[in-house]
């Protein structure tokens, strides 16, 4: 199981067409899923068709969206279950003033996109450019600023959850349903003499990685794969 932002591609952008190859020739004799907070439609931009085909399921917007190949149709999906998010009274208002409180003066609005059983926020808004992207991501790791927008709405709506994912966002959904649902949800049944390796490039608290870390590190045979990059990621392959 691989994360897609950071873990297969740079953050929101297109695989490296080198890697996608040797990926794709490595997946050939195994059972792969991706499990991504995107949507399912970036991710097909950011992969190449080669690189999904031998995928057995593609977990998108956290897992709470499935989608499986269509039978006899190369190149075909279907959604096969979806899940849908309400968010809470007062949060989509929480988050604007979040985001307009920010020190971080470059900001291309809106700030938060609806997906699947999930919102997706940031300061410096769903418009930015690339540019300001990188910017962003430099300020954040500088100030830290997620970390502490995540400690200040945490206790304001407990029945939600915030996670650090991408290189500039946050991803919002109801407790549980991050991608741990997708080991808890689709594979409970999975037999314990499995081996099962998960590869993401934020597994630390508070990433987005974190939870789903968690629930394969507690299978006998789940293995979890802390990356830096896709480049780490292509140095893994060869010994997995
Ligand atoms: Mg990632």
């Amino acid at each position: 199981m691989f994360d897609v932002d950071g873990t297969l591609t740079p953050a929101k952008q297109k695989i490296v067409a080198s890697f996608a190859k040797q990926f794709a020739e490595w997946s050939i004799d195994k059972e792969v899923y991706l499990v991504s907070g995107g949507s399912f439609i970036r991710i097909l931009e950011q992969v190449t068709p080669a690189l999904l085909d031998n995928m057995a399921a593609v977990y998108a917007c956290m897992g709470n969206v499935c989608y499986k190949k269509k039978k006899d149709e190369p190149r075909a999906w279907v959604r096969s279950h979806e899940r849908s998010f309400e968010p809470p009274s007062g949060l989509t208002d929480a988050l604007d003033i979040v985001a307009r409180d920010s020190e971080y003066t470059e900001k291309s609005p809106p700030h938060w996109e609806a997906r699947s059983g999930m919102i997706n926020f940031s300061v410096i808004g769903q418009n930015a450019t690339q540019a300001h992207r990188e910017e962003y991501g430099a300020y954040d790791e500088l100030h830290q600023e997620r970390e502490i927008i995540v400690k200040k709405l945490r206790p304001m709506f407990p029945e939600i959850d915030f996670v650090i994912g991408g290189a500039v966002s946050l991803d919002i959904f109801e407790k549980g349903r991050d991608k741990s649902q997708v080991i808890r949800e689709h594979f409970k049944d999975l037999p314990k003499d499995v081996i099962l390796h998960f590869v993401g490039d934020r597994v630390e608290f508070p990433g987005n990685d974190y939870a789903i870390a968690q629930s394969v590190k507690e299978r006998p045979n789940g293995h979890v794969h802390s990356v830096k990059s896709w480049k780490d990621t292509s140095v893994l392959l060869k010994s997995i």
